[in-house]
């Protein structure tokens, strides 16, 4: 089974403890932190493992890259602390285990992964993916696995990704281009973190649809609207393409607005937290997310991450702020219809 590379002696060594001196769902100073942190490395009991809520920051916190989050989950399993109930984790891993029912378009050197979220085919649609369309699979043999961080299940994402990616290569893709965060993650971040080669290119699709704004730059009509990025746990493993929503807004008359719960200090949107913390956390964590959209002058709320969209969307329409997702936000820049909405 690959092993997490992880060095103690960056922790040893290090001062800020930032992995948990930052975490937004605990209260940790400095000298707790390295006290219960040191307790994790040692694989010894602490309450991290069961408070954490699996919000994936500590991916982000660390200036390290030494995988906090990745051996609290490593931890976490190894004690049988299940972040989610049983019946859920089993359901999940159920749903996820691949039944030869995929699907693909026309595959290519260059293909769309929709990973196993038939909403990224909804949204993929029109002049921004012209150019690579009917290139695209989807289904559980190319479902990327991270979502099983969030049940302290990591045996399971070792266990299967190598045959994802196999599944993947053997389409005859070359380069993946990839429209969650959390597979686009899995390719660059976890897998090289388990040494687990990754023999295509992954492009993440913040990176494809400015390329295509930028070659649609005559059709783009700018939007002149505020907007509040709702960020997602999966990109706190990617943080070094944030720099695309803002470069994306740029080109289509979209500001991001400043806001207490965006970039490093974003908030979950609630949906796992419901199921494995209980209703009164998260029903806080999205209020005081919509609260600071409200706050901030907002009349969108723009989604990266298709999960979130369920859990928030409706809340924040209902709240007079219009729910969109950022392929669809790009798409009312030239002119073509949005893909996913809600009614309230
Ligand atoms: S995981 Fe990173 S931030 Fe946390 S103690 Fe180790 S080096 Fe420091
Ligand atoms: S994943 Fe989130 S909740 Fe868990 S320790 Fe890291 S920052 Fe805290």
């Amino acid at each position: 089974m690959p092993e997490l590379k992880f060095d103690k002696a960056k922790c040893d060594n290090c001062k800020a403890i930032s992995c948990l001196v930052k975490c937004q769902y605990m209260s940790l100073d400095k000298s707790e932190a390295k006290k219960e942190w040191q307790k994790v490395i040692n694989g010894e009991d602490s309450f991290v493992l069961e408070a954490c809520v699996t919000c994936y920051a500590c991916e982000e916190y660390c200036p390290f890259g030494n995988h906090p989050f990745y051996l609290i989950v490593e931890r976490q399993e190894e004690k049988g602390i299940l972040p989610q109930s049983r019946p859920i984790t089993k359901q999940a891993i159920n749903m996820t285990t691949a039944q030869g029912k995929f699907l693909v378009g026309k595959p290519e050197k260059t293909a769309l992964s929709f990973c196993a979220i038939p909403r990224l085919y909804t949204l993929a649609t029109g002049k921004l993916f012209e150019d690579v369309l009917p290139s695209w699979v989807l289904g559980t043999e190319f479902f990327c696995q991270a979502m099983f961080l969030h049940f302290a299940r990591m045996s399971v994402i070792k266990e299967n990704l190598p045959q994802v990616i196999d599944n993947i290569w053997n389409q005859g893709i070359r380069e993946v281009i990839f429209l969650h965060d959390e597979c686009y993650g899995t390719f660059t971040k976890l897998a090289p973190a388990y040494g687990i080669e990754v023999p295509f290119k992954p492009i993440h699709y913040f990176e494809h649809i400015y390329k295509r704004l930028k070659e649609l730059k005559n059709e783009i009509k700018p939007l002149n609207v505020k907007a509040a990025y709702h960020r997602n746990c999966s990109a706190r493993l990617v943080p070094e393409t944030d720099h695309f929503v803002d470069d994306i807004f740029g080109l289509i008359g979209v500001q991001r607005i400043k806001r207490e719960y965006d970039h490093e200090n974003a908030l979950c949107c609630g949906g796992l937290l419901m199921t494995s913390k209980g209703y009164d956390l998260g029903h806080d964590v999205q209020k005081r997310n919509v609260d600071d959209m409200v706050k901030s002058g907002a009349g969108y709320c723009v989604f990266n991450c298709p999960a979130c969209w369920d859990p928030l969307a409706e809340k924040v329409a209902r709240r007079g702020i219009k729910p969109i997702h950022i392929i669809d936000l790009c798409k009312l820049a030239i002119g073509e219809k949005q893909a996913v909405e809600v009614t309230v």
